[in-house]
Parts: C-alpha cells; structure tokens; sequence
C-alpha cells in the first residue's frame, strides 16, 4: 500500500479537508509531526509558516494543554479558517482508542490505542481516593525479553514519538476532567512509564514528554516532576544521563533479584551490566535528585521470594546508604503461556518483614485492574481478529 505524505497547505484555507485519517505519516514511516513535538519557538515558526500571526502558537497550547482539547470547534477564539488550517496541519490524529475495558467499579481504566500505522499500545488509568494515576506506554512492544513480563514477549514494535506519548496523557487528563471516571471532575495528579516499552530504551522521547508534562500551562500540562514515576530495567548509562537532567522525576529500578545469576534470567539486560552497577546508578541518582529511589520486586513463588535473597536485597541496599531507597514488592501477575505464578502470601509476607528488618521502608504494590489484564506487566496489546 502507498501512503500519501501530508499535502502542503492549499492556498484556500476555508477548503481544507481536515485528515484525521490514518494514512498521513511523517518521514521513514514515523508518526506525523505534531504540535507536541515543538519546542514553544519551534511552534511559533510552524504557525508563521502557515501564514498565521505569531501569537496563535500560544491559543493553540492553551488549547491543547490547558483546556486539552485539539479540536478546531472548541477554539472559537481563533477564526475559523484559521483553526482548520493550523488544526489540519499541527494535530494530526496519532492515537485511535480501538477499545476501553472498565474494572473496579470504573475507577480502573484501559484503553487500546491504534497509532497511524497500526501499531498497538495501551494505557492504564487509575482513579484512587487521592489521587489519580495514569500509567503510558512508552514504546510498541519492548525489546528488553523480561520472560515474565506479558510486553517482553512481544519483542519490540518501534518507540512511539513524544506526541504519541503526550496523547496519551492528554486523553486521560481530558476524560478526568469531563467526569468520566466516577468520583466527580478532577485532575491527572500522577504518571508512570510503566506500561508497555522501556522508556529509557526511548530516552530523547521520554525526556521531551517529561518536559511537556512538568512545563507550566500553557506550555505544557503543569504536572510535578516528583508525581512522575520512569520505571527502568536498568540501562545504566540512561540512568546517568537522566542524573543530569534537571528534572526530579521518581526513578524506579525493576530489580527483581539481588544476585546477577537469577537478574540475568529474570531481567536478561543484567549481563550487560550487573545488579551491582545498576544499584550504584540508583543511588547516584539518588545523591544527585534527592530523590528516593524505588525498587520493584515481582515476587514469583519458589524463583525470587526465598528469605535469603530478602536478606542479600537488604545487604545490598544498605551497603549503599540508608534513606534512599524504598522497595515495592509486588505479586506476580502471571502472563498467559507463563510457567511462573505469584509468592504464597505467607511467603510475601516474610519477604516483606526480612527488608522491613534491614530498615528499608517497604510496601507492596497494588494490582489494580488485574481482571483486565490492565495490571503491571500484562499490557500486550491484542492481535487483530
Ligand atoms: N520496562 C520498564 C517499565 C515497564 S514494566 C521496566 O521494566 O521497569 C513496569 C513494571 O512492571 C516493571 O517493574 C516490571 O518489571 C513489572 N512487571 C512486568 N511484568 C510483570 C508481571 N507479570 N507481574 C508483576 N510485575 C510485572
């Protein structure tokens, strides 16, 4: 199949077709340029370049980040040839909700998005007394292999662009603030990178999506740094980068064994650099931000949950400090075809007590939306019918 690019903007602006199509791709088959991926002076040139006064760059982010919304019809400030031309060529449609499936009385959200050239992800929205949580996709499949991980069987796809990521973001933000979730109106309070993909595998992505979501309105969406979760299996040399960023994001490290004979079968990135040196890259990033660093544990009955590895886990933490590290546990959700099921509660339970003995502030993590294979590592988005 040929695919049309995007056309050059027709001199008669009144007779745009707005495409909202599928079929409009960006170069070497990547997602379309959207006004997400602009920097705000890149978004003043693309406006300029379309013939449009300056200023409508900054109508459009409001619109899109404050008021969250890309359609033309709400932006009656802007004349009306004037929002179908910018709208036509600066939001292109990049995320197609194909299904949403509803659990815990619909405070648990899933969404399968359709990306323009048929790649497939999935979001996860969770509504709590006191927050809200949305959880992103950062790429299509993942290449990281983890064999308990429903994602790592899928192999990678490819990485989804900033856009495709802020959309994400951008639609749950939206469906909280129209009311959809019950509990009344409220706002996104809370992201992590801990759908499908390894957003440190898609660093520049992920960071430009970071610094839209933490920009103020109308810039971005306002959200705090420390309310944003990248979850990572360790890419050592990512973490140091995002040492240096600036920007206190809430690091997570998916450990899920202390010692590298079981990591290098549980997390297979681990014989490229060691549980050791991944730990060493936390608590950098730890000195650096300030911020306390999480360490994710599926505990897999009878592979990872045995009392001595809690111990060598608080060994290992506390070698490096104490404070800066906090360990969340969580059950297994065992993936379809996976020979592996969750810990004996009697068994988590010690595993829990033994960190908790070591001094390191433990807390299991919940499995919201477990019933609609919404919960941690089941994202696999479906294969057509
Ligand atoms: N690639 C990143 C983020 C995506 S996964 C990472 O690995 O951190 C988000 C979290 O879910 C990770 O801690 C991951 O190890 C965990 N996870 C994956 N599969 C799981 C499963 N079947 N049960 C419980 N947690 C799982």
């Amino acid at each position: 199949m040929t695919v049309p690019t995007a056309a050059a903007a027709p001199s008669n602006p009144t007779s745009v077709a707005l495409d909202f199509s599928a079929s409009r791709r960006g170069p070497r088959g990547k997602p379309p340029r959207h006004f997400v991926d602009l920097t705000p002076e890149q978004r003043v040139q693309a406006v300029t370049d379309l013939g449009e006064k300056p200023f409508r760059a900054k109508q459009l982010a409001t619109h899109y980040f404050t008021h969250l919304t890309a359609d033309p019809a709400a932006m009656t400030d802007l004349p009306r040839a004037s929002r179908d031309l910018l709208v036509a060529d600066l939001f292109p449609q990049l995320l197609t909700a194909a299904r949403t499936m509803q659990a815990d009385g619909g405070t648990t959200v899933k969404t399968l998005w359709h990306l323009f050239d048929g790649a497939k992800v999935e979001s996860v929205l969770m509504r709590y007394p006191n927050r809200t949580t949305l959880c992103v996709s950062s790429q299509a499949g993942c290449g990281m292999a983890c064999p308990f991980c429903a994602t790592g069987q899928l192999g990678l796809t490819r990485n989804l662009s900033t856009a495709e990521i802020v959309e994400q973001v951008r639609a749950a933000a939206r469906s909280l603030a129209d009311g959809e979730v019950p509990g009344g109106p409220t706002r996104l309070s809370n992201l992590v990178f801990m759908g499908m993909g390894e957003p440190l595998a898609n660093y520049k992505a992920v960071m430009e999506t970071v610094r839209r979501l933490v920009a103020p309105t109308p810039d971005g969406l306002g959200m705090s740094a420390r309310n944003i979760t990248v979850s990572t299996v360790g890419l050592v040399p990512a973490i140091e980068k995002l040492t240096t960023e600036g920007v206190p994001v809430t690091l997570a490290v998916s450990l899920h064994a202390p010692d590298d004979e079981l990591r290098d079968e549980l997390v297979p990135i681990n014989t490229r650099w060691s549980v050791d040196e991944t730990l060493d890259a936390a608590r950098r990033y730890f000195d650096v931000t300030g911020r306390r660093v999480s360490i994710e544990y599926a505990l897999i009955r009878d592979i990872n949950d045995h009392a001595w590895r809690a111990d060598l886990l608080g060994e290992k933490l506390n070698a490096r400090g104490k404070g800066w590290v906090h360990c969340n546990p969580i059950p297994l959700n065992p993936t379809p075809g996976s020979k592996w099921t969750a810990s004996d509660p009697a068994v988590e339970d010690e595993f829990v007590a033994r960190l908790r003995a070591h001094g390191v502030p433990t807390t299991i993590r919940d499995t919201r939306g477990s019933d609609i294979d919404g919960a941690c590592g089941q994202l696999a988005a479906e294969e057509d019918e």
